[in-house]
């Protein structure tokens, strides 16, 4: 699939939902560090900087967003009522008035109260009210709902009395839902039941259906997927034609004790089994692709693969989910020496990244394959138990950015690290041996009879001991 053809939207969806998991698995460590090129990723403790690839940033979602909606899509209900369908005309800043603080405590869709008024006479009464939008364009037999603010926010009758001046153009619900009837314009009017003088109104344009350009095909870049209970992949959607308004996707597991789907086609094996996942274009539900998803039990590694007794972490060789050495005080105390040493030439290292757990990984791994799925991810993320970092003899320095290899402390530690017992373990154009791509960043401790060997005869451990680094699947 070129990636020309990719939805933007979708991808920022795709970030967000990265983004949001990576909140909800690693506790805010993706706003810490790292960024695509982060091959195996993100330390919970690093302080990197954020991405500065645009497209990786966290970015705010369109109104009308799913991510903005906290019940879901997966139902299939097809118009979120607080505005999906993001109007170009809402951009107009002609008409909008100076925005004022919204009041927390007055909710935008509160029911009418008009109650109580009497015995808090005393109280405070509204003397305004603000809309978030003034304009709004609406399909005929869709709804769209303006949030409203009561001012002060002191005020104690909140209520609020809407009505339209040509309901034959559209309608509006005591509640502030506004239903296209028919192609026109009219105006909608929201009133306080606790002072009727003060109301807001808003301009409604209401278009014919057929205006619209519906989604009439969804493709995928696969039909298939292959995962082990635990891990995940995520098809990567585009939705045709290319301009469709509406690029909203519905997803659907058959089967979710074989593998369930977030509302961003996230698909997570949960057992043995064959499922077939449904994606639905939102826009229109006969319009729907399947992926068939093949879910194993993963090999379970007992022993970590020692050669020569040098330790061998990579795709061939897992370790077991058990080990959990923490940082080895050898590899940190070569490590400080390492440090010490740039430090005399005037440069200075730290740490972005050591030791992770098994969960870590996991973690970081399905995150990452959330924001770009799992082809992509399994270039520049470890899966969990394949990852040098669990080990304990493993660090990433200062920088996840392929720049570092210019910058005086990569070309520093590119020539020097070898005399301090470290290898640089995915040196450039060595993808297809070692499986993983360029890191000048990722150091591993092999001690500094081996790690001179390493250096002298430029090959990397794959080829030093003649092993391969292919994942089983
Ligand atoms: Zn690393």
């Amino acid at each position: 699939m070129p990636a020309e053809e990719a939805d933007v939207t979708k991808l920022k969806l795709r970030i967000l939902c990265g983004i949001l998991a990576g909140l909800l698995l690693t506790g805010c460590s993706l706003f810490k560090g790292g960024d695509k090129t982060d091959p195996d990723a993100v330390d919970p403790n690093a302080t990197a900087a954020a991405t500065e690839d645009p497209a990786l940033n966290p970015i705010a979602p369109p109104e009308g967003d799913p991510a903005e909606n906290p019940s879901g899509s997966q139902s299939g209900e097809p118009a979120d009522p607080s505005g999906s369908d993001p109007s170009p005309i809402e951009a107009n800043p002609v008409d909008l008035p100076t925005p004022v603080v919204p009041d927390p405590g007055s909710s935008g869709t509160s029911e009418p109260t008009g109650t109580g008024t009497d015995a808090e006479a005393g109280g405070t009464r509204v003397t305004g009210i603000e809309l978030d939008r003034y304009i709004v364009a609406v399909q005929v037999g869709k709804s769209e709902m303006p949030i409203v603010t009561m001012l002060p926010s002191t005020a104690l009758d909140v209520g609020e009395i809407w009505t339209s001046d040509d309901t034959a153009v559209a309608t509006v619900s005591t509640y502030g839902k506004i239903t296209g009837v028919a192609p026109g314009e009219c105006r909608v009017t929201v009133r306080s039941t606790d002072n009727p003088d003060v109301k807001a109104t808003v301009d409604v344009t209401v278009v014919e259906d057929q205006d619209i350009i519906h989604v009439k095909q969804i493709t995928l870049d696969k039909y298939e997927c292959n995962i082990l209970v635990g891990l995940s992949d995520m098809p990567w959607v585009t939705m045709y034609p290319i301009n469709a308004q509406d690029k909203g996707e519905i997803w659907t597991s058959d089967d979710t004790s074989v593998a369930t789907v977030s509302q961003y086609g996230h698909i997570m094996g949960v057992g043995p089994g064959t499922c077939t996942v449904t994606v639905r274009s939102k826009d229109n539900q006969d319009v729907t692709a399947k992926v068939t998803v093949n879910v194993k039990i993963g090999e379970t590694v007992k022993e970590p693969t020692y050669i020569d007794g040098t330790l061998i972490v990579n795709r061939t060789y897992a370790l077991p989910k058990t080990y959990n050495p923490g940082v080895s005080a050898e590899a940190k105390a070569a490590l400080d020496e390492l440090i010490a040493g740039a430090s005399e030439d005037g440069l200075s290292f730290w740490i972005e990244s050591g030791f992770r757990s098994y969960e870590q990984q996991l973690n970081l791994y399905n995150t990452y394959v959330g924001r770009e799925g799992k082809d992509s991810a399994d270039r520049y993320s470890a899966r969990p138990g394949h990852s040098e970092h669990q080990s304990g003899l493993a660090f990433d320095l200062n920088s996840f950015d392929d720049n570092f290899d210019k910058t005086p402390e990569g070309q520093w530690l590119a020539a020097h690290a070898w005399e301090y017992g470290f290898t640089l373990r995915y040196p450039k154009d060595k993808e297809d041996i070692t499986g993983f791509m360029y890191e000048p960043w990722h150091v591993r401790y092999v001690g500094k009879e081996l790690a001179q060997k390493l250096h002298d005869s430029g090959k990397v451990l794959e080829e030093y001991f003649d092993i391969t680094s292919v994942y089983a699947d």
